[in-house]
């Protein structure tokens, strides 16, 4: 386990998070249940901003990436300690603005907006918009001359940095869906598409994978990305002013990942804004606005989700199921792409785990785990499991398949337990049938 004071084993041997006993917070709320540890989000969000300001100045902006988690809370959360926050659809940007979230702090991404969604971006008055295909960059100029509207854009562009994480959640490939190449010269032609129309080009924008841990792929992207500037500069007299370098810092899943504490993620951007102002001397550009989008290592290892153990299944020395009452629906991560995670056995912590299981979810897929092969102690039907570091891309990524309801979200601090998200009910699923 990566332990925290915020995280930890008490004396009774239960897992403890915010202050609160995970078999206490079962007791008045039920299970699935997606548990976020409120002090340690508010931590890393003062870290981050603090930091940037300290090492860049006031020319700096953490930009949450909501698709890690969102809800109004988390929007009025972050705003306490002056993050932006980016958004992906009319959902996110929506539920920003409903918990009254500056709306210029908001950057809106995204390779196939709507003509609906960028409507609603403009006339909402966001940040930025980024840019991710062609024809979006005369979709934009047709609403920006329909509402009469500035409307200042990023461009994603593809620094061709490939970093080491899983190919599917790696982004910044020569073949990704997102962004245009620098190295094909995509970028350089969609740049000059942009300063050709009535939009109001501020910058580019990269992201270059997720779950990352090696500083230097980052420190790569800064070289690629302010050549690329000192390019434009040479050949189109161009000098942007924004430089969005996208997130990506990698969290604990299990203990083949590093343990990095809210210190180590400081460093990392540290050492991101020191390349970016070491770069802009030696390159002779201006010093641009420097925007970064941290999701995962803001919610990740704040969030944990416990469940109750329901049937176990024995297959004779072959495997050991324990079968929760959650599942792809509310984790559908090892489906995705195999994500691994520590499971624990929440009310026995102290219990050597010398068991091997599978914990497979209740839905109609074989592939349906959310992990597998990992050691427990002997666990009993009814029992209470918990699976560490689900903050991140579990609720944001939950749906409703087999018809089971989406879970829902506490926050506990000081030992308080309350519903940010109330969970889904049977009158939910059933509203939009007719
Ligand atoms: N920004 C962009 C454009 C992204 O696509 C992503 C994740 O996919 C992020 C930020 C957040 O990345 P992470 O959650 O790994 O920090």
């Amino acid at each position: 386990m990566n332990t925290r004071e915020t995280l930890k084993i008490n004396e009774k041997g239960h897992l403890e998070i915010g202050g609160a006993d995970v078999t206490k917070i079962a007791e008045s709320f039920p299970t699935p249940l997606y548990i976020m540890d409120e002090d340690y989000i508010e931590k890393i969000c003062n870290v981050y901003s603090q930091t940037l300001k300290e090492v860049y100045g006031d020319d700096g902006l953490i930009s949450y990436a909501s698709k890690a988690f969102c809800c109004k809370e988390i929007y009025r959360l972050i705003s306490k300690f002056n993050l932006g926050a980016d958004v992906v659809s009319s959902g996110e940007l929506l539920t920003a603005k409903s918990a009254g979230f500056a709306a210029d702090k908001l950057i809106f991404h995204g390779n196939n907006k709507s003509r609906r969604e960028l409507e609603l971006a403009v006339t909402s008055g966001v940040g930025y918009i980024v840019i991710d295909a062609i024809s979006e960059i005369d979709l934009l100029s047709e609403i920006a001359n329909k509402f009469g509207k500035k409307i200042k854009v990023l461009l994603r562009v593809n620094p061709g940095v490939e970093a080491h994480t899983h190919h599917y959640i790696q982004t910044a490939k020569v073949d990704s869906k997102f962004g245009f190449s620098i190295s094909s010269g995509a970028a350089l032609s969609a740049v000059k598409k942009v300063i050709g129309s009535n939009l109001i080009l501020s910058g580019l924008h990269c992201h270059i994978g997720s779950q990352i841990f090696e500083i230097k792929s980052f420190l790569l992207a800064v070289e690629k990305m302010t050549e690329f500037y000192k390019e434009l500069k040479e050949k189109l007299s161009l000098d942007l002013s924004v430089l969005d370098l996208g997130g990506g810092f990698g969290i604990w899943y299990n203990d083949e990942d590093k343990k990095f504490s809210i210190n180590d993620y400081a460093e990392f951007i540290k050492s991101i804004a020191e390349k970016v102002k070491e770069c802009v001397a030696d390159k002779k550009i201006k010093k641009p606005y420097l925007i970064l989008e941290p999701g995962r290592s803001i919610v990740g290892e704040a969030g944990i989700t416990l469940y109750h153990a329901g049937f176990i299944k024995h297959i004779d020395g072959i495997k050991d199921y324990i079968a929760i009452d959650g599942g792809m629906f509310e984790n559908p991560r090892f489906a995705l792409y195999s994500a691994k995670y520590t499971v624990v056995a929440a009310e026995n912590m102290n219990a050597i785990a010398n068991k091997k299981y599978s914990i497979a979810g209740k839905c109609c897929e074989s592939g349906d785990l959310i992990a597998e092969d990992v050691y427990l102690p002997e666990i009993k039907e009814g029992e209470l499991i918990a699976v560490l570091s689900t903050g991140a891309y579990n609720y944001s990524m939950a749906s409703n398949y087999n018809r089971n309801t989406v879970p829902g979200v506490v926050f506990v601090k000081g030992g308080n337990v309350r519903y940010v998200v109330k969970p889904q009910t049977d009158e939910d699923l059933l509203r939009n049938d007719i």
